[in-house]
C-alpha cells in the first residue's frame, strides 16, 4: 500500500511567507535585448522578457505583439515591413518565426527537433536565412517562403551562424569558428560552388551579429573579449570604453548611423570616416508588465514521523544470474532478498556508503564500491563466505561491471573514463590474503560524464549511454548508446532512436542481454528493449516494456528477464511475454528519537538570526532536540549538561541553498558539511533515490550529515546535458514524474534550461497543487506563473546569452525591478563566475585550512591550482580591490527588496567552503555582514518553507547551532572558525568531525 502523502501545514510558515500581491512593473532597461528598426524607419521591434514589442523609432510606450511563452528573440524585419521575423522557443527546440507589425497572422516558418536561430530577410523578402545545427553541427540555412524549400548554404565542419544578407542579395555574411581562422565569412547565394570568403579575421573574444553597410562596403559586429565588448566597424571599435554592447545585429539605419543595444537600452550612433561621430543616443522605452503570482503553501517537512517509515532511498538493484536473488543499497549498506520475497538481509553494516551491487556471473561475487578504506573503491565479497578484499584503491571508482568470462571488470573512475580490472586470478580461488591490487588491465578515455558500463557478450566492448551533443556550440544533446573496445578505445555511436535519449547517463541502462540479442534501457522514463547484433547494432525498434517510470536495469542470466526498480518495489519483467512480476522490498526505518534530555549552550555571543548586535552571555536550553528558551544566563538555567561556549559566538546552523551532493565522498561528505557550521543542504538536482538514502541514512542516525532538502532529477526538454537530465517531451511524462516526487518524498522540484515555458508553467502549476516549489534558471515569464526561485545570476542558458546578466556580468533594471518586486528567490552562485576564485586571490588562507583533508586529493590540488591561476575577470593590480559586477549585482537585488538565497553550485567549489566564501563576496559587494549572514539563516529557511524550524535560534526552533571565535557580525571571515557544532541536539565538536569513525578494513583485509 502506498501512503498517502502527509501534508501538513504550518500557520506560522504561512506567515512567514512574503504575501504574493499583484505586480505592476514599468520597465526601462532590458539585459541582453535585440532591436531592429523598420525599412520605412517608423517602428522599432525588441525583444524583452521572452517576447517581442514595438514602439515608436523616437521611443516611448511600447507594445508586447507575441504572447509570454514562445521565448521570442531577435527581430528581423521584411523589406517591405510587413512582416517580422525571429526565434522562438514554444517547442522543445528554436524555430524561426514570422508575425505582422500589429500582432496578426503569427506564423511558424520552420519545424523539427534541430535550433533554428538568428533569422534574417533576403532583400527581395522571398527567403529567411538562418542557422541551424540540422546538418550536426551550426550551418547556414535558406528557405524559401513560397516553397517551403529549405537548403544548406554552407557545409564547413566548424559552426557557421549569426547569418546577415548582403544589400544586394548577391552574399551572405556569418560567423564562423572554422580552423581555418575564427571570423566573419561571406558566401554567395546565387552559386554554391564558391566556397565562402573570409571578410574580417576574427578579433580576440567571441563574435556576433554582422551586419553590411547600405553600400555593402563596411562590415558592423560586436566582438566581446571581458573585460571589453566592442561595436566595431570597418575594423574600428566604436563604442565607449566600458560600453556593454549586446551580441546581436546592428541595424544600419542610415550610410552613416548604426541602430544596436547595449547597457540595457537600445541606443543609435553615427560613424564618419570610420569613427565614431558624437555620443550615442538612448531610445528609451517604456514596457508595462503586470501579473499576480498564485498564491502558494508549501508543504512542512515533517522530521519527526513516528514509527517504521518505507525505505525509499534504494540504489542500484541488481537481479542475481539465477534470477532468484536481489542484492542493492539502502541506508548506506548492501542488502540481499529473495525474489519469492522475505526480508532483505544486511549483507554489510558499517557508517560508510556500500553502493553499485554487481553479481558475477557465475553468481559467486558481488562488486560493489565504498569508502570504507577512505576513498570510494570496488570491493569483492565472496557470496559463500563473505569474504570480502578490496581491489582498487583511490581515485574513486564505482559502477562496477563483470565481463561474461567472470575474469575482468570495468569500472567508472571519477573524472571521467572506464577502468578495467583483470581480477582472474582473485576469483578463481579463495580470497587470497595478500593484499596486492589486481592489475588495471584497460584505461578507457569516454568524455562528460558517461553512464557505467556493460559488456558485449564476447568481452571485446562495453557499451554505455554517452552524451551526444547536437553542435559544438552548445553543450547540450542526447544521451546515446556509445560501444568501447576494449583493446584499443576505439568508440563507436549508436542512436537506437532518432534525437532520443537512451539511458541517462546513471544507472538507466543500456545493458547488453547476457546471450547478445538485445539491450534494455530507459527511454523516456519508462523501460526499453531493442534487438542488436553481435556488434551492438541496432536491429529492429525499441520496445517499451513499462508504462510506469523505472530505473537501473539488470538481466538474468536467461536473457529474458529484466529487474527494474520503480517508485517503491522491483519488478522483474518478462521481455518475451511482457508478464511483470512485482517484488515489494519490505524494508523499513525509523527516525532516530531525538530523546528529551536537557543541554544547555552557555554562550558568550549569541546572533539569533534575526536581530542586527549579538547578545552578550545567553543561554540557550535545548530540550531533545529543539530550543526550548533562550535567556539571559541565570545559574538556575544550567540544569543537564552544560555545554561553555563562553568564549564563543553562537549563530544558526548554515543552511546551503544549491548543492548537488556526491556519493563519491562517503560518509565524509555529511562531516565536512558540519564542519563548516552547515546543517542543512538543499539539492536542486539529484537522483532521487540517492536523495532518499541520504535523508534516511541521516534522519535515522545511521551516518551524520546535514539535514538535506532535495528535488530529484531536473526536469528537461527533448536536449539534456547532465547525467540525469530527464527528457520531456509531452504531458503525460510529466504527470509520471509528479507522481513520482510525490512518492519518493521530493521537498521541491528543478525544472532546466531545455524545458519549454509551456511545459514549464505546467511543471509549477501541478507542483504547487502537490505543495511542492519550483526552481529553475528562468526569471521571466516564470516569475508571472509562479515558479519561486531563480538560480544564478547567470547560469546556463538555452538562448547562448543569458536573459539575467550580459556577457560582461552586468545586470540591468528589468531583473533587478522584477527580483524586488516578486519576492521570488534568487540563488546569485557568484563564485562559480570566477568569483571563488577570486576570492582566493583575495584570501587563500583556506589553503592551510584543516578541513581540506575532508575532500579526495584531486579537489584539494584543483584548489591549489586554482589559488595560482590568474584570474579571467580580474586585472592583475586590481586584484584585491575590484569589486565584480556581480558582486555588485546582489546588493542591488537585496537594496530593491529581493529575496537572495545563499547557494553555490558545489562541487563546482568545494562544498561546505564554498558557502562561506559566496557570503564573503556578498560583503565585497556591498553587502553588511548581517545581510549577507541572513541570507544563509533566516533566508534560507523561509525559502525552503521551513521558516518556523531552521534559519533562526528561537524557542521552538531545531536546535541547529554553530558556536565560533570572534564576531560574524562584524567580520563575515569569522564563520570559518568553527568549534563545535550542534545539530538536532547532537554536538559534535571541530576535532570529532575531522577524525570521523573507525575504519575497519584500511588496508585490504
Ligand atoms: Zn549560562
Ligand atoms: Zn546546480
Amino acid at each position: 500500500m502506498r501512503k498517502p502523502l502527509a501534508v501538513a501545514v504550518c500557520t506560522l510558515c504561512l506567515a512567514l511567507t512574503p504575501a504574493r500581491s499583484p505586480v505592476h512593473l514599468t520597465l526601462h532597461e532590458g539585459t541582453n535585448i535585440a532591436a531592429a528598426l523598420s525599412p520605412d524607419g517608423r517602428t522599432i521591434a525588441f525583444d524583452l522578457l521572452g517576447a517581442i514589442w514595438t514602439m515608436p523609432a523616437g521611443g516611448g510606450s511600447a507594445k508586447r505583439i507575441t504572447d509570454e511563452l514562445m521565448d521570442a528573440r531577435q527581430p528581423a524585419w521584411s523589406g517591405d515591413g510587413a512582416r517580422i521575423a525571429f526565434q522562438a522557443y514554444r517547442t522543445n527546440t528554436w524555430n524561426i518565426w514570422s508575425i505582422a507589425p500589429d500582432g496578426t497572422g503569427l506564423k511558424q516558418l520552420t519545424w523539427g527537433p534541430f535550433d533554428d536561430r538568428e533569422p534574417h530577410w533576403s532583400p527581395d523578402r522571398t527567403r529567411v536565412v538562418f542557422s541551424s545545427d540540422r546538418s550536426g553541427n551550426y550551418d547556414v540555412w535558406v528557405l524559401t517562403l513560397a516553397s517551403g524549400d529549405l537548403r544548406r548554404l554552407t557545409s564547413n565542419p566548424a559552426n557557421d551562424f549569426g547569418p546577415a544578407w548582403s544589400p544586394d542579395g548577391r552574399e551572405i555574411a556569418f560567423v564562423s569558428d572554422r580552423e581555418s581562422g575564427r571570423g566573419i565569412y561571406a558566401v554567395s547565394t546565387t552559386d554554391g560552388a564558391t566556397p565562402a570568403e573570409r571578410l574580417v579575421r576574427a578579433q580576440a573574444g567571441a563574435l556576433a551579429g554582422p551586419s553590411w553597410s547600405p553600400d555593402g562596403r563596411t562590415m558592423a559586429f560586436n566582438a566581446i573579449a571581458a573585460p571589453k565588448s566592442a561595436l566595431i566597424v570597418g575594423g574600428t571599435d566604436i563604442a565607449d570604453p566600458t560600453e556593454d554592447v549586446f551580441p546581436f545585429r546592428p541595424q544600419w539605419i542610415s550610410p552613416t548611423e548604426l541602430l544596436y543595444t547595449a547597457d540595457g537600452k537600445i541606443k543609435r550612433r553615427h560613424v564618419e570616416g570610420g569613427a565614431a561621430a558624437g555620443a550615442a543616443v538612448v531610445v528609451e522605452f517604456s514596457a508595462q508588465v503586470a501579473f499576480e503570482r498564485p498564491a502558494f503553501t508549501p508543504k512542512h517537512r515533517d522530521f519527526a514521523r513516528p514509527g517504521p517509515q518505507p525505505v525509499r532511498g534504494i540504489m542500484h538493484p541488481a537481479l542475481s544470474p539465477d534470477g532468484k536473488q536481489i542484492a542493492f543499497s539502502a541506508l548506506g549498506d548492501l542488502w540481499l532478498m529473495p525474489v519469492s520475497g522475505g526480508a532483505p538481509k544486511r549483507l554489510t553494516n558499517d557508517p560508510f556508503i556500500e553502493l553499485g551491487a554487481a553479481w558475477s556471473p557465475d553468481g559467486r561475487w558481488l562488486a560493489y564500491s565504498t569508502d570504507r578504506a577512505g576513498s570510494t573503491d570496488v570491493w569483492l565479497r565472496d557470496m559463500t563466505t563473505g569474504a570480502e578484499r578490496r581491489i582498487t584503491s583511490g581515485p574513486a571508482r564505482s559502477e562496477a561491471a563483470w565481463s561474461p568470462d567472470g575474469n575482468r571488470i570495468a569500472m567508472s573512475r571519477a573524472g571521467g573514463g572506464i577502468d578495467v580490472v583483470d581480477v582472474g586470478r582473485f576469483t578463481g580461488v579463495d580470497v587470497p590474503r595478500d593484499t596486492t591490487m589486481p592489475p588495471v588491465v584497460a584505461s578507457l578515455r569516454v568524455s562528460g560524464e558517461p553512464g557505467g558500463p556493460s559488456w558485449s557478450p564476447d568481452g571485446r566492448y562495453v557499451v554505455m549511454s554517452a552524451l551526444k551533443p547536437n553542435s559544438t556550440r552548445f553543450r547540450e544533446g542526447s544521451n546515446e548508446v556509445l560501444r568501447v573496445a576494449i583493446a584499443d578505445g576505439a568508440q563507436h555511436w549508436f542512436e537506437p532512436l532518432a534525437q532520443k535519449s537512451i539511458g541517462m547517463r546513471e544507472d538507466y541502462g543500456p545493458v547488453w542481454s547476457p546471450d547478445g540479442t538485445q539491450m534494455a534501457a530507459i527511454v523516456d522514463g519508462r523501460l526499453g528493449a531493442f534487438p542488436v547484433s553481435r556488434e551492438g547494432e541496432p536491429v529492429g525498434p525499441v520496445r517499451m516494456l513499462t508504462t510506469e517510470l523505472a530505473n537501473s536495469p539488470t538481466w538474468a542470466g536467461d536473457s529474458r528477464h529484466v529487474l527494474v526498480q520503480t517508485d517503491d518495489r522491483f519488478k522483474i519483467v518478462d521481455v518475451v511475454d511482457g508478464s511483470v512480476r512485482e517484488v515489494d522490498p519490505h524494508l523499513t526505518w525509523t527516525v532516530k528519537g531525538a530523546g528529551t534530555a536537557t543541554r544547555v549552550i552557555h554562550a558568550g555571543h549569541l546572533w539569533d538570526g534575526t536581530s542586527s548586535a549579538l547578545r552578550d552571555n545567553v543561554d540557550v536550553v535545548v530540550e531533545g532536540n529543539r530550543i526550548k528558551s533562550v535567556e539571559p544566563h541565570r545559574a538556575a538555567l544550567h540544569a543537564g549538561t552544560v555545554i561553555d561556549a563562553s568564549n564563543e559566538t553562537v549563530i544558526p546552523g548554515l543552511i546551503e541553498i544549491h548543492s548537488h551532493l556526491s556519493k563519491a565522498y562517503g560518509e565524509s561528505l555529511g562531516r565536512l558539511w558540519l564542519s563548516w557550521g552547515i546543517t542543512t543542504v538543499r539539492n536542486p538536482a539529484t537522483n532521487p533515490f540517492e536523495a532518499a538514502e541520504e535523508k534516511e541514512s541521516v534522519e535515522s542516525g545511521r551516518r551524520i550529515g546535514p539535514r538535506t532538502f532535495s528535488a530529484g532529477d531536473p526536469i528537461d526538454g527533448t536536449r539534456i546535458y547532465y547525467p540525469g537530465g530527464t527528457t520531456i517531451d509531452g504531458g503525460a511524462q510529466l504527470s509520471l514524474q509528479l507522481a513520482r516526487a510525490e512518492r519518493l518524498g521530493y521537498d521541491f522540484m528543478k525544472t532546466y534550461v531545455r524545458l519549454p515555458d509551456l511545459l514549464q508553467k505546467r511543471v509549477v502549476e501541478e507542483a504547487h497543487r502537490h505543495g511542492l516549489p519550483v526552481t529553475s534558471h528562468e526569471l521571466y515569464p516564470a516569475v508571472a506563473y509562479g515558479a519561486d526561485g531563480v538560480e544564478h545570476l547567470r547560469g546556463t542558458s538555452r538562448r547562448g546569452y543569458s536573459p539575467k546578466q550580459s556577457q560582461l556580468n552586468r545586470m540591468y533594471a528589468d531583473n533587478i525591478d522584477l527580483l524586488g518586486a516578486s519576492g521570488m528567490t534568487i540563488t546569485p552562485t557568484i563564485g562559480i563566475q570566477g568569483g571563488f576564485q577570486l576570492q582566493t586571490i583575495r584570501d587563500s588562507s583556506w589553503l592551510a585550512d584543516p578541513r581540506m583533508a575532508l575532500y579526495p586529493p584531486a579537489v584539494t590540488q584543483a584548489s591549489r591550482a586554482l589559488a595560482r591561476a590568474p584570474h579571467p575577470q580580474a586585472e592583475l593590480d586590481q586584484r584585491t580591490a575590484m569589486v565584480t559586477p556581480a558582486e555588485k549585482s546582489v546588493a542591488r537585488i537585496l537594496h530593491a527588496g529581493g529575496r537572495v538565497t545563499a547557494g553555490t553550485d558545489s562541487p563546482i567549489n568545494p562544498y561546505g567552503l564554498a558557502l562561506l566564501m559566496e557570503l564573503e563576496q556578498f560583503v565585497s559587494g556591498g553587502l553588511t555582514p548581517l545581510e549577507a549572514l541572513k541570507s544563509a539563516t533566516t533566508v534560507n529557511a523561509q525559502a525552503i518553507g521551513m521558516g518556523a524550524d531552521l534559519g533562526s535560534i528561537a524557542p521552538g526552533r531545531f536546535a541547529d547551532l554553530v558556536m565560533l571565535d570572534g564576531n560574524p557580525l562584524a567580520n563575515i571571515r569569522d564563520l570559518r572558525k568553527v568549534k563545535q557544532v550542534m545539530k538536532d541536539g547532537e554536538l559534535y565538536t571541530s576535532e570529532a568531525l575531522l577524525r570521523g569513525p573507525a575504519r575497519p578494513g584500511a588496508a585490504a583485509r
